[in-house]
């Protein structure tokens, strides 16, 4: 535990106790769901996109704190963000947690999404961090569904 000591930052342990934008969102027009195999995370994205702009995201699911901080922290990131501007937000982000890839010059600052910059340390650990952004992007490559996702 206490190798692990610098991913459990006190934000992050915040955002899996207390998720923020947790929960469904009846107005969603685009949804994904991913799954980490490797340690059991679920996640629903749910996306309310109007032409290109992120109104509104949520999610649900269960996971480890990593997991369901990052979701968390992305519903925060990309709220207001347009289509594009997430995409890069998640090569960004995708950048900082596996330790690969040059960050373009134009990359959007990461804000509070730094306090993952530990994971890259931990391979186990970077899919749990990068699943809800993988999930975001399929939720925002995909078709728009037709009727709003029904809770019932
Ligand atoms: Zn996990």
């Amino acid at each position: 535990m206490s190798q692990l000591g610098d991913l459990y930052q006190e934000l992050i342990l915040d955002h899996s106790k207390r998720p923020r934008n947790f929960g469904p969102l009846p107005e969603a027009n685009r949804t994904a769901e991913g799954f980490n195999r490797l340690c059991g995370d679920r996640v629903t994205i749910r996306v309310e996109l109007e032409g290109d702009l992120v109104r509104a995201v949520r999610f649900e699911g269960s996971g480890c704190a990593i997991s369901t901080a990052s979701a968390s922290l992305l519903t925060e990131a990309v709220k207001g963000k347009t289509r594009k501007q997430a995409e890069a937000l998640f090569r960004r982000f995708h950048q900082l947690v596996t330790g690969h890839g040059e960050v373009a010059a134009d990359a959007p600052p990461l804000g509070k999404l730094a306090v993952f910059s530990g994971v890259s340390e931990y391979p186990a650990r970077v899919k749990c961090a990068s699943l809800a952004w993988h999930t975001l992007h399929s939720a925002l490559a995909a078709a728009p569904t037709a009727e709003p996702v029904s809770t019932e």
